[in-house]
């Protein structure tokens, strides 16, 4: 029996108001009180014309705690998962435990879908740090299906499944996952949908969507370039994020392709807004070293960019440190591009490998502190020290140092006095089409 299932007939059966409010494990409402708040939530959201969230979260190996430490131990970790959903989600978000190790939270207000994702990351953030068993440390993923109404439900029953079908699919599909019910949900469960067909198809048909976020300069005031983030409108997915495909893309070698629309289309992009008179030094395009695979690599970028009439300097290519490990013939065209005056800059630094030996062999322009150690800046001492090694690193060596994912003000301070003055992050801006970004950088160059 689904969980809708089990609600619906929870809900019929209902025992004595107070009896229900809360339950016992958790201090959350109960299910039928949860249930009620949800269902006045889309009566205020009908009448206010608002949007409400609803996620159905599971510990991905939750099991294997009542395996191997017993049912008491089991609840411990539900309580704690308990006070980490609490501490995440905002007060006035209402939460319960749908049963076992499942939970539900229902949001009001979330703008839209990325605003839903980026709270349902965080809680998958918040339960994926270890927990204290018996003296032992477990850890585990955890997955999250999101329904939002008005789209996915008119009523607290269809929400509540539509976010427990999309936890199946994040489920089937490789766990730690977030997913978004989308109306053809049902298909894909089915192996309707086959994501790299339609990716084949979807990229000839002008499916991507670039997104671009501003990179901030503190020192001079101004903004120094833009990063270039690809999405994929899936024709019933919906807006799909890099990390629903690339790795998709990367095992099939579709990235190739990929790499090619999403290099060809920021290039035309920064020659238009150049066009449209504003002053910007570059931009930034993520690839991965499959993109380097193909022997005619370094042509395809040097005619890309003359074809703009843009100089080498205004593209800077992110990868990851680990990209070029095992393929000396990458590094090489990696190399030539820097040769040929195209930038390069090193992402989510110091989550891999971080050779530093590697820094020597490829003439890299610029480094990207990971936004696992920018979060706890001002936090963790150790994620501070990491931040000031990095720091110094790129100073003694001459490169330029970017902070990814800054999303607090105390953040800024602390990177500032740690050394560090070019920033992106949700603070500033999210990442934003084309015509969001031309305002926002127009906005920014008369301030
Ligand atoms: P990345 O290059 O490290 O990009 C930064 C990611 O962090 C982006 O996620 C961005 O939206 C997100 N972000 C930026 N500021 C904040 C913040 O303040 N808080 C939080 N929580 N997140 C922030 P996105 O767009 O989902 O991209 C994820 C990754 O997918 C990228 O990580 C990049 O590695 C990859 N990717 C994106 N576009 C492409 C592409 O065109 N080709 C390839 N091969 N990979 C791409
Ligand atoms: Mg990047
Ligand atoms: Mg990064």
């Amino acid at each position: 029996m689904g969980i809708a299932d089990d609600i619906q007939a929870t809900v019929s059966s209902l025992p004595p108001r107070d009896s229900v409010r809360t339950d016992a494990a958790t201090g959350f409402l109960g299910r039928p009180a949860f249930i009620e708040r949800l269902r006045d939530a889309v009566v205020s959201a009908r009448r206010a014309n608002d949007r409400l969230a609803v996620f159905v979260f599971g510990l991905d190996r939750f099991r294997l705690v009542n395996e191997r430490w017993g049912h008491l131990a089991g609840d411990s970790v539900l309580r704690e998962v308990a006070l980490r959903l609490r501490r995440t989600l905002r007060g006035t978000d209402a939460l319960t435990r749908l049963g076992g190790d499942q939970f539900a939270a229902l949001t009001p207000g979330v703008p839209n879908a990325e605003g839903a994702e980026s709270v349902a990351r965080k809680v998958l953030d918040a339960l994926r740090e270890p927990f204290s068993v018996n003296g032992e440390s477990f850890s585990t993923t955890a997955s999250v299906g999101i329904a939002l109404f008005p789209e996915h439900g008119m009523d607290e029953h269809r929400l509540i499944r539509a976010a427990d079908w999309a936890l199946n699919d994040a489920k089937r599909r490789g766990r730690d996952a977030v997913r978004i019910y989308s109306n053809a949900l049902g298909d894909a469960r089915d192996g309707a949908i086959d994501l790299e067909h339609d990716l084949r198809v979807g990229m000839n048909r002008s499916e991507l969507e670039l997104r671009y976020q501003p990179v901030h300069d503190l020192d001079s005031g101004r903004i120094d370039s833009v990063e270039t983030l690809v999405r994929w409108r899936h024709p019933q997915l919906g807006l799909l994020p890099p990390d629903r495909f690339i790795p998709m893309a990367e095992e099939t070698g579709l990235v190739r392709t990929l790499g090619e629309r999403v290099l060809e289309g920021a290039c035309a992009q920064l020659a238009r807004w150049r066009r449209q008179g504003l002053d910007l030094a570059g931009v930034s395009v993520n690839l991965s070293a499959r993109d380097f695979d193909r022997s005619d690599f370094v042509d395809f970028v040097t005619d890309t960019l003359a074809r703009h009439a843009l100089s080498p300097d205004s593209l800077e290519i992110e990868v990851t440190e680990h990209s070029f490990f095992d393929d000396p013939e990458a590094a090489a065209r990696a190399a030539e591009l820097r040769a040929c005056g195209v930038r390069l800059s090193i992402d989510d630094f110091g989550t891999k490998y971080s050779s530093l030996s590697y820094l020597q062999r490829l003439p890299v322009n610029t480094i990207k502190v990971d936004r696992s150690f920018v979060r706890d800046v001002g936090y963790s001492t150790s994620s501070e020290s990491i931040v000031a090694a990095v720091i110094a690193l790129a100073s003694g060596m001459g490169l330029r140092l970017i902070a990814e994912g800054v999303e607090e003000i105390d953040q800024v301070r602390c990177l500032r006095r740690l050394g560090c003055h070019m920033m992106q992050g949700f603070l500033f801006s999210r990442p934003l089409p084309a015509d969001d970004a031309f305002r926002y950088l127009a906005r920014a160059a008369r301030a």
